[in-house]
């Protein structure tokens, strides 16, 4: 009886420390993950040139593309544009919503920008993912660098486009 109290006490003991240790990596985790839905909220920020826009994204960006189509190119007067691709309810405008124009480029496609600036914002009304956004990603001001990017539509790439650059003269 005393020898199996003895066997029961460490190991109640260990039992204990287990169980103290276990709730304590519980709640660290927790804290991580609390702490991460925190900084992944925060993590995307963007607004537009005059700054009157400003917007988070609550989900990193998906299948980022660089667009050569002539719309595009127009749209933006550059070379090309670049979007990723999120949804519709992870792009939340927190400031100069009101601003926000847009521009039907086709019957159900929205090219949404700011109308004090003229920054392009957002493409959206895909009829394939009608739920889902493309983010100009040169609006982000968080860094995002993905690991791929499509080129789609190259078939219009801007002649100039390849021409070789040269480094500017010194001032
Ligand atoms: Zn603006
Ligand atoms: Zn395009």
């Amino acid at each position: 009886m005393q020898l199996s109290n003895a066997e029961a006490s460490p190991h109640g003991c260990l039992l204990k420390l287990k169980s103290r240790r276990s709730i304590k990596t519980r709640l660290s985790l927790l804290k991580l993950v609390e702490l991460g839905a925190i900084i992944r909220i925060n993590m995307y920020q963007g607004s537009c040139l005059c700054g009157k826009v400003q917007y988070k994204l609550l989900s990193e960006p998906q299948r980022v593309s660089s667009c050569h189509c002539t719309m595009c190119q127009k749209q933006h007067g550059a070379a090309f544009a670049t979007y990723g691709n999120l949804p519709k309810a992870d792009l939340v405008y927190v400031d100069g919503a009101d601003l926000l124009a847009s521009y039907n480029s086709s019957a159900k496609i929205e090219r949404k920008f700011c109308k004090a600036c003229g920054s392009s914002l957002e493409w959206c009304g895909s009829v394939e993912y009608p739920d889902w956004t493309s983010i100009t990603l040169s609006t982000l001001d968080t860094p995002f660098n993905p690991e791929t990017i499509t080129q789609i539509f190259t078939e219009t790439k801007a002649c100039w486009l390849e021409t070789n650059y040269q480094p500017a003269d010194p001032y």
